[in-house]
């Protein structure tokens, strides 16, 4: 087996800017992760099961509403501080890494747009881990094109009646409630874009079904599926911001949720590194190869120390509410899952058959990052949206 515990923790010194309370979450983070026995995280991945234990026991350390403020259970610390504990999450593989970052990415809208009520019965039980959230956008007709979204919802009484299939929903089969955007069918809206509103639906409203659960190369153990609507009543007070507003609740989660998923792959950049530095470490310097791979790490290392640079920046924006946070958080997104893909498949190479062995985590980290470059906007759209808005600048 071969260990990492001898190798320098170098980017545990890299950002000499962190606060104190930003170090102590880096800390918090490394300690629950180390925790976690590597056959755990093994198994959630090959099993394909989700870890809801450990989600509970991960919000307990405050991690489930890190960056929201103590109002509502949250843990009052700053974007920044969450983005280091999922870049921890993703160097060590902690099995509940992804739905925790949607959890997060969920409880933002409610925040933002939910009425005071709405707030006390979502928030609160999100913080504390009793609920699970999820994000319910995608549809198997509209992935990338948001505007084909076909889910309707129609007013009826006392509730809205909601019907469609959303696709490829982290968390879809174990979540407590959903932010799911839907087509309101308004005669009177004259733009149909304007007609996507946000609802919270909670897993046991009428009509509400989980359909199927995904089998996937890669992020596996976070039960993905599809929820299916069937005439589902959704009480009017479950409206999320006003008619029209699911764009905006949409977009404005997503911006945050893509800087999260680059510190994750930053951490799967480094998990990586880690690794084949590791096998490197094990042998004997006259090895044929082992001058060129050293080289090879030495440049891996500079491209993940500039992801980090980035992730770091975007989320320091997020912070400080700037408003290039969204374009800051696309490149961000760009570079650490293009360079976390760039690592696993170098480290591998490195490595030779002993990457590809599971308790090196490698290849996990080589099936997620591709999963990495595809959601929560595919990395060829977020350069699409980049260069619409510098061309619109300029
Ligand atoms: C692991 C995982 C978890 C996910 N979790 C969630 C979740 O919790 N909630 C949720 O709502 N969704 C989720 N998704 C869905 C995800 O957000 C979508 O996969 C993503 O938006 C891309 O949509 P698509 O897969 O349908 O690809 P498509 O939109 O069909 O795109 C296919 C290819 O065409 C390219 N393309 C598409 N349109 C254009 C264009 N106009 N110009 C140039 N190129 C284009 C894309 O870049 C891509 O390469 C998840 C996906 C994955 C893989």
């Amino acid at each position: 087996m071969i260990s990492t515990e001898s190798l320098p923790k170098l980017h545990q010194h890299s950002s000499p800017f962190l606060s104190e309370s930003q170090r102590q979450w880096l800390e918090k983070a490394q300690a629950f992760a180390d925790a976690i026995p590597l056959s755990d995280r093994i198994k959630s991945d090959v099993e394909n099961v989700f870890r809801r234990d450990l989600f509970e026991s991960a919000c307990k350390e405050g991690f489930g509403a890190l960056p929201f403020p103590t109002t509502y259970g949250g843990s009052g610390g700053d974007y920044l501080s969450f983005c280091l504990v999922n870049e921890e999450f993703g160097r060590k593989c902690v099995p509940v890494m992804s739905s925790l970052g949607v959890h997060v990415l969920c409880q933002e809208p409610v925040y933002k747009f939910g009425t005071e009520a709405q707030k006390e019965r979502y928030l609160r039980p999100s913080s504390s881990g009793k609920f699970l959230a999820a994000f319910g956008l995608t549809e198997p007709g509209a992935g990338s094109d948001t505007a084909a979204l076909a889910t309707t919802a129609r007013l009826n009484g006392s509730h809205y009646l909601l019907n469609g299939t959303k696709t490829f929903i982290t968390s879809g089969g174990s979540a407590d409630y959903y932010i799911v955007m839907a087509r309101l069918q308004d005669p009177s809206a004259a733009v149909s874009e304007k007609t996507i509103t946000a609802f919270i639906v909670e897993r046991g409203f009428p009509g509400f079904k989980i359909g199927q659960k995904f089998d996937m190369l890669g992020m596996r153990g976070y039960s993905t599926c599809e929820i299916v609507f069937n005439d589902c009543q959704v009480p009017l007070e479950n409206l999320l911001g006003e008619h029209g507003w699911g764009r905006k609740v949409a977009l404005g989660s997503l911006a945050k949720g893509r800087v999260t998923i680059a510190a994750q792959a930053t951490g799967w950049a480094q998990g990586a590194i880690d690794a084949a530095a590791a096998h490197l470490h094990s042998l004997p310097e006259h090895n044929a190869d082992y001058h060129a791979s050293v080289a090879q790490i030495g440049e891996l290392a500079i491209l993940t120390e500039s992801a980090r640079v980035l992730m770091h920046q975007a989320a320091y924006a997020i912070d400080r509410k700037d408003p290039d946070a969204v374009t800051l958080a696309s490149m961000a997104k760009i570079q650490a899952t293009d360079i976390a893909m760039r690592a696993a498949t170098e480290a591998i190479s490195i490595m030779g058959l002993a990457g590809m062995r599971r308790e090196h985590l490698v290849e996990r980290i080589f099936r997620d990052a591709k999963a990495g470059q595809i959601y929560e906007g595919t990395n060829q759209i977020q350069r699409m949206l980049i260069a619409r808005k510098l061309t619109k600048e300029s």
